[in-house]
């Protein structure tokens, strides 16, 4: 369980800190009656297909989406992981998003299945819920021995009252006297991080000595009891503040996997080198986690896997899938292609984007269109506010002409490395020069492959 806390603590503050291609979208934008906003949660344009996965949303809310999966057809750059990125937001922030590439899954040293099957519990969230101990308290005096600013009065930190020379007194009221004795000097020291004002009802969360501002009390006690020079706590009547025990943590069952598997440590999860895990701990598991769901203990969160370019997948993935669908912890299944008719890997027939019909017939399918002009600016303009770039609107109208003549996602790539480009010759705001700049040193798909044209001699064979 602390091996599964640190990991959901961990995982918060990775997914505080980057900045992915994704990282602007944070829901579908659509109104109450699921119209799709014109730009909204980060989305632009688009309207028919978030219009549809809004419909979608609705049935996986209703618990109607079993044995069924999504399928998003469209361009390349068209949006298409934007939308499946969408809906796991908003399903709800601890709504698990797993996406993989289907030629990723041939390319592992894993089996075919075995990366599927990975794919598929790190798309299956658990929430479990654990007996923590935590104090509750009451802040029932803040006193300073000397006068102070009207501000510092407002509100009171330990640690800034001891900087500034001063000496402080915090007085807290709790049901739990022995713990507090034990762990007063904690408190006070997470107290100094956390602003606290009288009538304050705080909770410690024993294991990381976290405070949480639980809400104003409206009771005082008078049964002070002192300790130590600064501090004092208040015994209150048992029962007047209750003692709050239960904190969660979401974790994946991929990532339960891991913890558990003899082979790989709980580092294997950052680094991606998983291995092989036995199928006898993902049974172990699975019978744990449905006995914490018996007991109350631990809730599943079913939550979204994306497999782009599912024309990759051969006949044996997609048997996979069809059984897998039918699991009743089965995340949802969302898949995406930008072909046509093709073959189906594995076999000698065609069909439409290389699925077989049995699979073909579980899907809800949504197309994405070409943006226009107006849409790639407005996606731009989101993409530089989420890189913290700054660009005149010259260098903007520029890299959206850019993005009409090659691709969205090309224009997007030349974001970051012209703010470089700007960063370089000391200036602040990326001008048309900086982007001028980058598309001459980096080359689009069309001008890659019309150098290889004309030099196609002088490369090796
Ligand atoms: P591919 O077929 O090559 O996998 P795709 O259809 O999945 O492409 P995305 O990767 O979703 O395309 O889009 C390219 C970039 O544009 C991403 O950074 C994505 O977040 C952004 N983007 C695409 N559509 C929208 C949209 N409607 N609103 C905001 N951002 C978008």
């Amino acid at each position: 369980m602390a091996e599964l806390k640190r990991l959901s603590d961990s995982r918060d503050l990775t997914r505080i800190e980057r900045i992915g291609a994704h990282s602007h979208i944070r829901g579908l934008g659509l109104d109450s009656s699921l119209e799709a906003r014109d730009a909204s949660e980060g989305m632009i344009g688009q309207q028919p297909a978030r219009r549809a996965a809004g419909l979608i949303l609705q049935l996986i809310r209703q618990g109607k989406i079993a044995g069924r999966a999504v399928l998003l057809a469209g361009q390349p750059g068209t949006g298409k992981t934007a939308l499946a990125m969408g809906i796991a937001k908003s399903l709800g922030a601890e709504t698990p998003f797993a996406s993989v590439a289907a030629s990723e899954l041939f390319s592992l040293n894993l089996s075919k299945t075995e990366a599927l099957t990975q794919a598929f519990r790190r798309a299956i969230g658990v929430r479990i819920k654990e007996e923590a101990e935590i104090i509750e308290g009451e802040v029932v005096e803040i006193s300073i021995d000397r006068p102070v600013s009207a501000a510092a009065a407002g509100s009171f930190t330990p640690s800034g009252v001891a900087a500034a020379g001063k000496t402080g007194r915090l007085t807290l009221k709790t049901t739990d006297m022995e713990t507090v004795y034990e762990l007063g000097g904690k408190m006070i020291e997470a107290l100094g991080k956390e602003k606290v004002q009288s009538g304050d009802v705080i909770a410690l969360d024993k294991a990381s000595g976290k405070v949480t501002k639980l809400g104003r009390s409206i009771g005082r006690s008078r049964d002070y009891d002192a300790v130590g020079p600064h501090t004092k706590f208040v015994k209150c009547p048992e029962g007047e503040l209750q003692k709050r025990k239960e904190v969660v943590h979401c974790v994946t069952l991929h990532e339960i996997d891991v913890i558990n598997s003899r082979t790989q440590g709980f580092l294997a999860l950052f680094t991606g080198d998983t291995g092989e895990i036995r199928a006898e701990v993902r049974d172990q598991i699975d019978t744990k986690v449905a006995e914490w769901r018996e007991e109350g203990k631990a809730e599943i969160v079913p939550g979204v896997l994306f497999i782009d370019e599912v024309h990759m997948l051969d006949i044996e993935c997609f048997s996979f899938l069809n059984r897998a669908l039918e699991n009743d912890m089965a995340p949802i299944l969302v898949i995406a292609t930008n072909r046509g008719i093709t073959s189906i890997r594995g076999t000698n027939y065609r069909s439409p984007h290389g699925i077989p019909p049995d699979f073909l017939d579980r899907l809800l399918i949504i197309t994405t269109q070409p943006y226009t002009e107006d849409d790639i600016w407005k996606i731009l303009d989101i993409r530089c506010d989420e890189e913290d770039v700054e660009m005149s609107a010259d260098a903007k109208v520029l890299l959206t002409k850019i993005g009409v003549e090659t691709s969205l996602r090309y224009a997007i790539h030349l974001i970051t490395s012209a703010a470089l480009a700007c960063q370089k010759r000391k200036g602040k705001i990326v001008e048309m020069e900086d982007i001028s700049r980058v598309y001459q040193l980096f080359l689009d798909v069309k001008r890659s492959t019309q150098y290889l044209m004309e030099y196609q001699s002088q490369y090796m064979f």
